[in-house]
């Protein structure tokens, strides 16, 4: 049972570890942003609600984030644990997150922090909206959206570098190299691959 969060600027390349970890561990990934465009996608007012903030690079109401991962993390397969990707991004969602995991008896066994400079951050969000046109990757809205990590997001990992939890990965180089950082640096606090 690994429940873990990986935290790291847009652009640090985080869905794509996240996805190779999920298979790694044997745990779900769950992204915040996958679930809005899901979401959007289907076409749900939860989807729409959420286009008007991501368009303009804001982070979506804590109380609307909060309810749909509460709901996520309730469901069957996150009982054997979790990797949070984007999310908690936020005091509140912290102390949400923070709520929940105790209230089910459970606590997280590590946060990995990726890095990533904002030159490299800034030339891969351009590359994918370019390749796959996300309506929320034109440079004044990554700008913005980098903005609000730096301000709202990166506090966060003092509070959790606090509590002893945080290991940090440089998310530069390919994305094997970065993969294989984080599973030797988990490995070294215990956390092992699914067999
Ligand atoms: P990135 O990490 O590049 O910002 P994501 O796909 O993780 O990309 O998130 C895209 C957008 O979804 C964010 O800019 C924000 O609007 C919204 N979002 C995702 N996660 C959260 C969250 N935890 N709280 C609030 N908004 C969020």
């Amino acid at each position: 049972m690994t429940r873990l969060l990986l935290i790291g600027p847009p652009g640090a390349g985080k869905g794509t570890q996240a996805a190779r970890l999920s298979e790694r561990l044997g745990i779900p990934a769950i992204s915040t942003g996958d679930i809005f465009r899901e979401n959007l996608r289907a076409g749900t007012e939860l989807g729409l609600l959420a286009k008007s903030f991501m368009d303009r690079g804001e982070y979506v109401p804590d109380t609307v984030t909060n309810d749909l991962i509460a709901d996520r993390l309730t469901a069957a397969d996150a009982d054997s644990g979790f990797l949070l990707d984007g999310y908690p991004r936020t005091t509140e969602q912290v102390r949400t997150l923070d709520e929940f995991l105790a209230d089910h008896g459970h606590s997280l066994d590590a946060v990995v922090q990726l890095t990533a400079d904002e030159d490299e951050t800034v030339s891969r969000l351009l590359k994918r909206a370019r390749d796959q046109g996300r309506s929320d990757d034109t440079e004044a809205v990554i700008r913005h959206r980098l903005e609000l990590y730096a301000q709202q997001t990166e506090p966060l990992i003092d509070v959790y570098a606090d509590r002893g939890l945080v290991v940090r990965v440089d998310g530069l180089g390919s994305m094997d190299d970065v993969t294989e950082r984080i599973v030797a640096v988990l490995s070294e606090r215990g956390i092992r691959q699914a067999a």
